[in-house]
């Protein structure tokens, strides 16, 4: 069995592949994504049905999101709210394609989500909940979300600590524009495949621990974890949304380490 990361090189897997450039590399890579993904359910004694496919479409131009749409997807996860929403403009003319945000987002932007997302996965504050909730009132709109849960300890990451997410949810049904669906995590970016898996195992288990214990309006079936460089580790300990960027569209031109912390931990 080939290793899941190469102990050598981070989970961030910047710079491996290469830029999808035609509807047909879309096509490859998402039928080899898919093969992966059912390969690690395999494993894992799981439905490949019960994990979803979230292509990311991060920093990528709209030529290549419409070859991505052309190859079969209909939802994209973008991570910086203005670049979503112009994105959706600039595309309306694509009327089953849908939007999830996966990016920390600033109560002063609830407004824009609310107006076109059909999915925020990045809710770690009451602030936001709350302009969100009275944003889509406004709209007549609801929103699928994800409790982000910051399950490596870094201060980079966003997300509620485990400890404080039990508290958090018990509020949620407050909120009743809000369909809360599960959890999302970004593990420890590291070429360390048991550190990067315990975070995996964290979520999963702060989640079966919750259950017990939520509110009949709050669902916590869905688990948002794994990524292009960590996706099958995910999937091995429950993922039922992988959010998968690189491997579908090829390389960014900065590495996710950008995004969240100076750099990876190459152990
Ligand atoms: C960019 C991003 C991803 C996808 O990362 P890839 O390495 O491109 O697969 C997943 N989740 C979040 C929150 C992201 O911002």
């Amino acid at each position: 069995m080939a290793p899941f990361l190469d102990t050598r090189t981070c989970n961030d897997q910047h710079g491996h592949y290469s830029e999808a450039l035609t509807v047909n590399d879309f096509r490859r890579n998402l039928s080899t994504v898919r093969a992966r993904i059912e390969a690690a359910c395999q494993r894992a004694g799981r439905d490949p049905s019960a994990v979803r496919l979230l292509p990311v479409s991060k920093t990528k131009l709209q030529a290549s999101l419409r070859m991505a749409y052309e190859a079969g997807c209909r939802m994209f996860g973008e991570n910086k709210l203005q670049e979503a929403h112009q994105k959706w403009e600039s595309m309306q003319d694509l009327s089953d394609l849908q939007w999830s945000i996966i990016g920390h987002l600033q109560t002063n932007k609830a407004k824009l989500v609310a107006r076109f997302a059909t999915e925020f996965q990045a809710l770690d504050s009451l602030h936001v909940a709350e302009a969100l909730d009275r944003r889509l009132q406004a709209e007549g709109r609801s929103l699928d979300v994800f409790v982000q849960v910051n399950t490596s300890g870094e201060a980079s990451k966003y997300g509620l600590a485990p400890k404080d997410v039990g508290v958090f949810i018990q509020v949620l049904p407050a909120f009743s524009a809000l369909r809360v669906r599960g959890l999302m995590t970004l593990a420890l970016f590291s070429g360390d495949v048991e550190r990067v898996r315990q975070c995996f195992v964290l979520l999963r288990t702060l989640r079966d621990q919750l259950r017990q214990s939520t509110p009949v309006e709050v669902s916590l079936d869905e688990l948002s974890m794994g990524m292009s460089g960590d996706f099958e580790i995910a999937i091995e300990e429950g993922a039922t949304v992988v959010r998968i960027g690189q491997a579908i569209f090829g390389a960014r031109n900065v590495p996710n380490s950008h995004y969240w912390s100076n750099n990876c931990d190459i152990s």
